[in-house]
């Protein structure tokens, strides 16, 4: 019989497939549990990012591209305050940025 938390986590993970085409741990796995810009591996603050910006903001904007969201090559896993500087420059210049180095550019 599932638990409540058991439940909690099937919500977590079927949401995490509609939005990324893979769960969380399936993406960390595969992309080495670490952060692409700095390195951190504190898995509690690492997230899993859309390099083409085609995950949250694009969804929001309603500007989901089929096809090229749900690919492993288009995602990245990012700490908290990694992500947190690219959400602040796609919230300045828009989203669709390539090539940015984020630490830099903070
Ligand atoms: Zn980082």
């Amino acid at each position: 019989m599932w638990t409540h938390q058991d439940q909690l986590k099937a919500q977590r993970q079927s949401m995490e497939k509609s939005r990324f085409g893979y769960t969380r741990e399936e993406v960390l796995d595969a992309k080495g549990r670490r952060c692409a810009k700095c390195g951190n591996t504190n898995e509690n603050v690492l997230q899993i990012d859309h390099k083409d910006g085609g995950g949250r903001h694009a969804t929001e904007m309603g500007k989901i591209i089929p096809g090229k969201t749900h690919s492993m090559s288009n995602l990245q896993v990012l700490c908290d305050v990694c992500l947190g500087t690219k959400d602040k420059i796609n919230g300045l210049k828009g989203i669709g940025l390539h090539g940015i180095d984020y630490h830099k550019a903070a």
